[in-house]
């Protein structure tokens, strides 16, 4: 009977680490949400440096704009003042279209001057957005790389705990086997559990003396009164001692 409850117990072992592993996989989502944040971060770049490429653009067009305004502003003071006109109706004529010439030279200057100091702010923007997607596809990489190595892992341990338990079912009478199996669905998984000094670690009941004896002997299955539970008398197996 002590080696019946015992494999009892291992079955147990095997089953919670199965299913512990079970749940790591389904939890993985192998950079998803890093995956989208990071397109997130790409779309908002792609975004600025649009806004940043228009704003230089219409830099570019005021200062060419400017400086033809410049060049008519010379031109126009080359002739008011190199004496070849002397016909003062044409020349306040001249004057006026210069003044109208330097008005707008003043109104481009200070579009200039906007677009410069937006520049440099979606530069700058561009420049922060740049370092965030780098950032997250680093991540991206080093979760996935990350996940797939753990990945690997957990199905192999899944592979050889699976061959352990076919090992070991055939060892275990039929009946003992049907108990366990039919008590696992409805408690949560923990069919067999250790005593912790006189309470069910299951269900955390204190046990009648009576019932921490017959576990103990090992002399038949017994059952915590309280949840059901099959009860192991033995030591408990530390969480991760089952690496061998
Ligand atoms: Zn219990």
């Amino acid at each position: 009977m002590r080696e019946q409850i015992q494999l009892l117990y291992d079955l147990q072992q095997i089953d919670t680490r199965l299913a512990r592993a079970a749940e790591e996989l389904s939890k993985m989502d192998h950079g998803a949400k890093l995956a989208r944040q990071a397109k997130a971060a790409q779309k908002e770049l792609e975004e600025l440096q649009a806004r940043l490429h228009a704003v230089q653009t219409d830099q570019r067009d005021a200062e060419l704009a400017e400086k033809t305004v410049e060049e008519k502003i010379e031109r126009n003071r080359k002739r008011a003042y190199g004496g070849e006109i002397a016909n003062p109706k044409e020349l306040r004529h001249i004057e006026q279209e210069t003044q109208a010439l330097e008005r707008q030279r003043g109104a481009l200057d200070e579009k200039i001057l906007i677009a410069m100091a937006e520049a440099e702010e979606l530069a700058a923007q561009v420049a922060a957005k740049e370092q965030e997607f780098r950032e997250k596809v680093r991540e991206y990489k080093k979760t996935t790389a990350e996940q797939k190595s753990r990945q690997a892992e957990l199905e192999a341990e899944t592979a050889r705990l699976k061959a352990q338990r076919s090992e070991l079912c055939p060892r275990i009478d039929a009946a003992k086997l049907r108990l366990y199996e039919s008590l696992r669905p409805a408690m949560r998984n923990l069919a067999v559990v250790a005593l912790d000094g006189n309470t069910c670690s299951g269900c955390r009941v204190q046990l009648p003396s009576k019932a921490v004896e017959r576990a103990e002997s090992f002399t038949e299955i017994t059952r915590c009164d309280s949840c059901g539970r099959i009860l192991y008398g033995g030591f408990a197996k530390p969480h991760h001692s089952d690496d061998e």
